[in-house]
């Protein structure tokens, strides 16, 4: 059963790792779904190629999530093309990894821009349409959804990587402000929090075999995600079966935050 059939959804940073993932399943489940994309169009025509080989529309859309001047017409574009927009999910992100001793401006600001500000304006618009074209019962209880995909470091501290930790503990207090803004109007804004996902961000930490094995000291249930995981998460959060949920971190991280460091006693 296609449990998001008639909806329309918009997936940011869609053409690779996880919001790939995510926009291929949320395609699965029925869902149209708008890839958005800052670079390579090769790669983004390829996965809305899949998406459309699930009988759903799909389209690609060039946009810097960072930039109000390139969000605002990207969500008219979802609004002309695809009738409106029913599920957000703010994936596009990155990291500028420096000692904080060394890390410049421009190497915070870049982050905490994608990172925060990304989803902050992407979120915006979301809300402003789900008000605009109000409840649509024939497809879900919830007059929108909206997933943040955040990261375990939202909660936990990252040495040398303040700038995404920053952004990522911005994201929860972001997340929750919005899902308790608009609850009343039934709108539904959960984060997904991932591990350690087999992706290119983090390439370094799983490519060889000694990456691996030492990712897997802060991985209980001994295995490194794969975008998949955080894609079914997306379809769940996204669907009614989750109609309860809002305000939500869900951590799809393998026992991360269970403090590993403690797994044999301590
Ligand atoms: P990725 O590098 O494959 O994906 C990030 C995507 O975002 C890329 O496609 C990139 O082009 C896009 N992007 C970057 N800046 C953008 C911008 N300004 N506008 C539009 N798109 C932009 O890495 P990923 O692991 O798939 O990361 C996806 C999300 O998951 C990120 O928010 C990341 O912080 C989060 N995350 C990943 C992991 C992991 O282990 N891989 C863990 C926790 C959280």
């Amino acid at each position: 059963m296609q449990k998001l059939k008639g909806q329309r959804a918009l997936v940011t940073g869609a053409s690779s790792g996880i919001g790939k993932a995510v926009a291929l399943e949320l395609g699965r489940a029925g869902a149209d779904v708008l890839v958005n994309y800052r670079s390579g169009d090769d790669m983004a025509n390829e996965v809305a190629a899949q998406i459309a080989s699930f009988g759903v529309r799909a389209l690609v859309h060039r946009a810097d999530v960072s930039k109000e001047a390139d969000v605002v017409p990207m969500f008219e574009r979802m609004a002309a093309e695809l009738g409106g927009i029913d599920i957000l999910v703010n994936n596009a992100g990155l990291q500028k990894d420096a000692d904080f001793h060394d890390m410049t401006l421009d190497q915070w600001n870049t982050v905490i821009s994608v990172n925060l500000t990304g989803q902050f304006l992407c979120s915006r618009e979301a809300i402003r349409l789900f008000r605009r074209q109000g409840m649509r019962p024939e497809v879900s209880k919830a007059m929108g959804k909206i997933v943040c995909i955040s990261s375990v470091h939202e909660v936990i501290p990252w040495a040398g990587h303040v700038n995404y930790a920053a952004s990522k503990g911005g994201v929860m207090l972001m997340m929750k402000s919005i899902a308790q803004e608009y609850a009343s109007q039934r709108i539904r804004v959960n984060s997904i929090c991932p591990g350690a996902i087999r992706t290119p961000i983090n390439a370094g930490a799983w490519d060889t075999e000694e990456s691996y094995n030492a990712l897997m000291r802060l991985v209980p249930y001994k295995r490194i995600g794969e975008p998949e995981d955080i894609g079914k998460a997306a379809v769940w959060l996204a669907s009614d079966d989750s109609d309860y949920v809002t305000g939500a971190s869900i951590f799809v991280d393998g026992g991360m935050l269970l403090y590993p460091g403690f797994e044999n006693g301590g």
